[in-house]
């Protein structure tokens, strides 16, 4: 299992290269590889599993977090209002449409790569269209979608989809914005990617 000693941090700059697409269907050890991705995410939302193996929460992480600079990211999280549950393993992703609106989190953005406490907002569009590959982690079936998020989900899907660009959402916080309208969390869901 995939524990902190497996996330590299910023500063390494597999973080900062683009990430390649992957051969779909997956080979065995891809497989494996988002396989370990989403057991993270799930384990580090398990107060038990935090406290055993010291884990950060966290709601999605992508491959150059592991040091494998290909396209592919885990996001494990409801909507802010609770109600809904986006689990998806994606290879190969392509946001097709952004929104011209503009939308952030309230409390800012955290990331398993970044250690420090960096306060700021990161602006996202509200509404993302995105093309990618769900991969079903039972048999490795790879299934092409069009994806539509918006709100609190399709901000973990535009930070996830930021590290196969060598991006990280340092290098695209502001102070403040004042003109967009936050997301409104109504039940309390975990913040880290
Ligand atoms: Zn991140």
């Amino acid at each position: 299992m995939l524990l902190m000693k497996d996330i590299i941090q910023e500063g390494n700059p597999i973080l900062r290269k683009r990430a390649v697409d992957v051969t779909v269907p997956l080979s065995e050890v891809d497989f494996r590889t988002i396989k370990k991705m989403m057991e993270y995410v799930k384990n580090s939302q398990d107060p038990e599993k935090v406290e055993k193996y010291g884990l950060r929460p966290s709601v999605g992480i992508a491959a150059p977090q592991i040091g494998i600079p290909k396209k592919m990211f885990c996001m494990h999280t409801t909507d802010e209002r609770g109600e809904y549950l986006y689990s998806y393993a994606i290879v190969n992703p392509k946001i097709i449409s952004s929104s011209e609106e503009k939308t952030y989190l309230p409390g800012g953005e955290g990331c398993l790569s970044v250690d420090e406490e960096k306060n700021g907002l990161v602006p996202r569009a509200q509404r993302i269209k995105a093309k990618a590959f769900l991969i079903d982690l039972d048999n490795g079936e790879a299934s092409e979608v069009l994806l539509k998020l918006s709100s609190y989900p399709g901000i973990v899907f535009q930070h996830e989809y930021d590290h196969l660009q060598g991006i990280l959402f340092i290098d695209k916080v502001k102070e403040s914005l004042p003109d967009l309208k936050p997301v409104i969390f109504t039940e309390e869901v975990p913040q880290t990617e």
